[in-house]
């Protein structure tokens, strides 16, 4: 199959999610996940129309999507990864919406970059509902103080909370959970569901999914 049949199969699998769960059409967002691909495997979905895209990596990301921005303007990047604080400029600098936004030093350094470069980026808490220790992201009991503290304090525009379910487990609860604690910090937004899970994330109230391997291929 090539790459542009898979991410139509994969919208559709999106579009039929939505219905089962009585959703709305095009509740859901897809944030194709394209780590470890060379901008040659990325163009062909861009050209096939999907806008989102989203990086694990900040260096990795620097060296492919500059490039690909100019020839594609409206593109959306969004980082899923890990983000370190000496990266916090490049970041911000680059990316529309950052979905790891995991503790107070993080918040400070995205808050102050964005301050200093006059960008607004979109924001997600990750949270690490698996409590993992492998794993970034806040707990779970500590997720509506951290939402508290980075809209009240910084003044950060947090939309949603991310979550990356243990691999080993039935995602659902996880999927639960996330949207319990997003409805109790008030957040419309769930960044939720990956290639093996995101139709479930869907039933569970997911607004957005991050597929890679199910578009791209394997890694
Ligand atoms: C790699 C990655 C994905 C996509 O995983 P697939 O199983 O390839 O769909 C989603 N979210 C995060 C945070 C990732 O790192």
């Amino acid at each position: 199959m090539e790459v542009e049949e898979r991410l139509s199969e994969v919208l559709s699998r999106i579009r039929e999610s939505e219905k089962a769960a009585n959703r709305p059409e095009h509740a859901v967002g897809l944030v194709a996940v394209s780590k470890t691909f060379g901008a040659e495997a990325i163009r062909p979905v861009i050209a096939a129309g999907q806008r989102v895209f989203g990086e694990n990596r900040v260096q990795e990301a620097q060296a492919k999507w500059p490039e690909l921005r100019n020839e594609t303007p409206d593109l959306e990047l969004h980082l899923i990864g890990p983000l370190q604080s000496n990266k916090a400029a490049d970041a911000v600098a680059l990316f529309d919406a950052i979905e790891t936004i995991d503790r107070e030093k993080i918040a400070r350094a995205v808050s102050a970059e964005m301050k200093r470069q006059g960008r607004n980026l979109r924001l997600y808490v990750q949270v690490n509902t698996g409590l993992e220790p492998q794993k970034a992201g806040v707990a779970p009991e500590e997720t509506v103080a951290f939402v508290r503290f980075c809209h009240g304090e910084l003044g950060l525009n947090i939309e949603g909370l991310m979550c990356i379910p243990p691999i080993e487990e039935n995602p659902g609860p996880h999927f639960a959970l996330l949207a319990k604690l997003a409805a109790q910090c008030g957040l419309a937004k769930l960044s939720m569901g990956m290639s093996g899970d995101f139709e479930t994330a869907i039933a569970f109230g997911a607004t957005s999914v991050r597929v890679g391997s199910a578009i791209f291929g394997a890694r």
